[in-house]
């Protein structure tokens, strides 16, 4: 096995993921849930919260059902610190299987391999390439021709604060800030010890060349002018306002072709608004290597095997990326537009919780 990475260094931008149960049952069946225990924070809930006032529209107690009615934690976890679990778990496995500074350039398959080139001229080959390249896949690119990934509308604003700066650091729980073309997301890392922050504005153009770009603390103010004073702490604190344009792509048909697969990102891309990108990566991630255990390496097999896969994922996924979709509608409206689903909250709790089933219930461990 080899993970080519294009990247020098193993790094990873410092913001935080949220690791729904879905996807924590997967790393938990890796071995790895204890290591990511140390460095995870525990949210009390999932809120949904005026950004306005702070008023809370409704809260899901999570500490008391994620594990009970889902079957795994749910965390959230500093990117750099869930690297370096998966580094160290990669290095115990397969010590040399990591290729830094190893840009996948050209791909090419016969029957019974398939060969890789890098940008700088090194070769590679295997029985199957697993093209888990993110939004801006070379490997998708390669299989089904130029396409390039749709701006949503939407840019996101990220920055991460330790704690005890902030004079009123947000609550302990995933919030959902809501407000009129735009929303925050706040959550704690590392026990507590950091703040995330992610803010979303809707915005026609995007109008750079750069995905990322580099933006001031004024500007990310502005843009949540309107929002409770945590929101303008938690921006005044961060030394750095990164903005990312958010992308994504229409569902693909199908997501292989002779012996090379796509996997996360590469083959479905979605907005961040339901936190499932890397917990739909994840997924994937097990039932493909069960789809190709134990199967034999010739092409009829392998392509067996990854239409298997694609047969498992896609419905799935699709409808992850559509409800992705749809929060952007739920999340930023008009104050009043909260009330009836603040009163749905109130009488129906229960409802509430089991609107998430069909999303942190599901469990790729246990599916075929
Ligand atoms: C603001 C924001 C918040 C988010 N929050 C969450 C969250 O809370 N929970 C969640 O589950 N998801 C979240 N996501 C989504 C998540 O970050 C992505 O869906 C996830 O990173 C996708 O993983 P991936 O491995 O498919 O692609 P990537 O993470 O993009 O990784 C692709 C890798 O391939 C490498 N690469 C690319 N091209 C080449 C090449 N030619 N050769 C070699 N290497 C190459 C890249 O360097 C990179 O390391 C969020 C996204 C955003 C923008």
């Amino acid at each position: 096995m080899a993970v080519l990475e294009q990247a020098p260094q193993r790094r990873e931008i410092g913001a935080g993921i949220q690791i729904s149960p879905n996807a924590m049952r997967v790393l938990a069946q890796l071995g790895l849930q204890a290591a990511l225990g140390e460095v995870a924070k525990a949210p009390e809930a999932i809120e949904l919260r005026l950004g306005s006032s702070g008023k809370t529209i409704f809260s899901i107690a999570l500490q008391a059902n994620a594990e009970r009615r889902w079957g795994a934690p749910y965390w959230h976890v500093y990117r750099p610190d869930l690297l370096k679990v998966l580094d160290t778990a990669l290095h115990a496995r397969a010590p040399d299987a990591f290729y830094s500074g190893w840009q996948v350039n050209t791909i090419s398959s016969t029957e019974e391999r398939v060969h890789v080139t890098a940008t700088d001229g090194r070769k590679i080959y295997g029985d199957v390439l697993i093209g888990a390249d993110g939004v801006h896949s070379t490997v998708r690119e390669h299989l089904f021709g130029i396409d390039a990934p749709r701006y949503t509308g939407n840019m996101a604003w990220r920055a991460v604060v330790p704690t005890a700066q902030l004079r009123n650091p947000p609550p302990p729980t995933a919030c959902i800030w809501t407000g009129r073309g735009r929303h925050a997301v706040t959550y704690q890392l590392r026990g507590g010890a950091l703040s995330n922050f992610v803010g979303v504005v809707e915005q026609a153009q995007w109008g750079d060349e750069s995905w990322t770009q580099a933006g001031t603390r004024e500007q990310a103010l502005a843009d949540f002018s309107s929002f409770h004073p945590l929101i303008g702490d938690l921006l005044t604190q961060a030394d750095a306002h990164y903005r990312w344009a958010l992308l994504d792509r229409q569902p693909l048909p199908t997501w292989h072709e002779g012996r090379t697969v796509l996997l996360g990102d590469a083959c479905h891309p979605m907005l961040p608004f339901l936190a499932q990108g890397a917990a739909q990566a994840i997924e994937d991630a097990w039932v493909l290597a069960n789809c190709l255990a134990h199967k034999h390496r010739d092409q009829t097999s392998v392509e067996r095997s990854f239409a298997d896969y694609t047969k498992l994922r896609l419905p799935r996924t699709t409808r992850v990326q559509a409800e992705s979709r749809a929060n952007q509608r739920r999340f930023h409206q008009p104050d009043l537009a909260y009330w009836p689903l603040a009163i749905a909250a109130r009488l129906a709790p229960k409802a509430m919780l089991a609107r998430n089933d069909w999303l942190f219930g599901h469990d790729v461990t246990q599916a075929g």
